[in-house]
């Protein structure tokens, strides 16, 4: 079903007429209330007037997760305080917050995209929606909550922590929507069978997993082992929270960005220079609706492609394929760029191994060393040493062949690898200390 049929359906060219629209209602708004663009588009010798179509907005000024530390707490409202009824943050771990902020309508957008991106994933009214983002600063929880509410579902706000009770409650309230980290749908599944609670007892049928990349191999882990429709969903608080795009549960193959909200763009993450659609780069996203805090292109340092090609679910709406990784996240290993996705792909295809892994980094002699550390599955891990010596060569082989760096594979016990109850831990950079 789909939430919202007269905008979701648009015809392209009325879907880009009314991006244009907003685009220069957005550029005019940002110029003359926040003093941080009117800088950046004087120092281009560029103003507002200059968009006369979409493909204009290639010469305007990017916006960087920098700008808004830099502008910290408030500086990037586009509004007076007082008109914003919610401030989000992101967690910080390195420097400052980056704050985001909404007026009421901003929220209730948020709210009917969620409840959009809910009935994407083929959610109703009448599902009990489990929701275990965690609720806080963090956009997650209470981003996935109101948009239930929208939708009419029941919601469950369980956030994070406290995994046996979780599973408990999704098996006595008969959960049928999960809301989560995929590596923690994971670790809820391994809780559920060491409580003796089998997923025949569950109800689960559709997963809405989010906040951190995995691959499609992931994915059929996950569906296999909960016995659910894994969808993948996408945002980031910089732009909204969960919601900003969301794969439909028609096709299960690739996320449609709400395009009457946000407009996405793929630039080369190099030299800033947009691509074609189709290639891959780095997404960079313009907000067309936001009230408090609008963004002009933002650079969320994700890498994906737009494919544009009409999805069986009848949204006009442009997917982004999964997202792959941050540009941030990519690794340099004596030169070679890895992303831990592609890391993961190898390990979820070879046999015996569990979808819990760690990438240790570190520098001995002045040379990056990579040791892939991942758990074997318990009957795996009670057979010879030498087995476990051969798998740990094929992996190295696996990821020198396909990656072309060396890596020391080592195999630990089940549950050797600690479980995260947000976003799993995965890679340990030594080398920064
Ligand atoms: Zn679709």
């Amino acid at each position: 079903m789909v939430f919202d049929v007269q905008k979701e359906t648009l015809p392209r060219d009325k879907l880009e007429a009314l991006q244009l629209k907003r685009l220069k209602y957005l550029l005019q708004k940002i110029y003359h209330n926040v003093p941080f663009y009117k800088q950046k588009f004087k120092e281009l010798g560029l103003g507002p007037e200059n968009l006369k179509s979409l493909s204009d907005l290639r010469q305007m000024p990017f916006t960087e997760k920098q700008d808004l530390r830099n502008n910290y707490p408030f500086g990037m409202f586009a509004v007076p305080r007082e008109s914003v009824v919610r401030v989000h943050a992101s967690s910080g771990t390195t420097g400052k917050a980056t704050v985001v902020g909404y007026t009421q309508r901003d929220v209730e957008t948020w709210a009917g995209l969620m409840a959009r991106s809910f009935e994407a994933a083929g959610a109703t009214r009448t599902d009990i929606i489990h929701n275990s983002y965690g609720y806080g600063l963090f956009t997650g929880g209470l981003g996935a909550h109101y948009g239930a509410e929208a939708l009419g579902a029941t919601i469950l706000p369980v956030s994070g922590g406290a995994t046996k009770r979780q599973v408990m409650l999704m098996r006595d309230f008969g959960s049928t929507v999960l809301c989560c980290t995929p590596s923690y749908s994971l670790h809820l599944y391994e809780t559920a069978l060491a409580s003796g609670i089998s997923i025949s007892d569950l109800k689960l049928r559709v997963g809405i997993f989010g906040a951190e990349p995995w691959t499609e191999e992931m994915r059929q882990d996950i569906q296999n082992k909960l016995e659910l429709k894994a969808l993948d969903i996408y945002g980031l608080s910089e732009i909204m929270g969960p919601g900003v795009g969301m794969e439909c549960i028609a096709a299960q193959d690739g996320l449609h960005i709400w395009e009457d909200h946000f407009l996405p763009e793929i630039i080369d993450p190099d030299s800033g220079e947009p691509l074609p659609v189709g290639e891959k780069g780095e997404l960079v996203i313009t907000t067309l609706t936001k009230e408090a805090q609008p963004l002009l292109r933002y650079r969320t340092r994700d890498i994906t492609r737009i494919n544009p090609v009409p999805c069986r679910c009848g949204r006009t709406h442009y997917r982004i394929e999964r997202i792959t990784g941050r540009s941030d996240d990519m690794l340099i290993i004596r030169g070679v760029n890895v992303f831990p996705s592609q890391i993961e792909s190898i390990l979820l295809e070879t046999e015996g191994l569990s979808p819990h892994y760690q990438l240790v980094i570190d520098r001995e002699g002045g040379m990056d060393t990579l040791e892939v550390r991942v758990e074997v599955h318990e009957n795996m891990f009670s057979d010879e040493i030498r087995h476990l010596q051969r798998l740990e060569k094929k992996i190295s082989g696996h990821i020198k062949e396909f990656l072309g760096v060396t890596a020391k594979t080592t195999m630990v016990e089940p549950q050797g690898i600690a479980r995260s109850e947000g976003k799993a831990q995965r890679i340990i950079d030594r080398r920064k200390k």
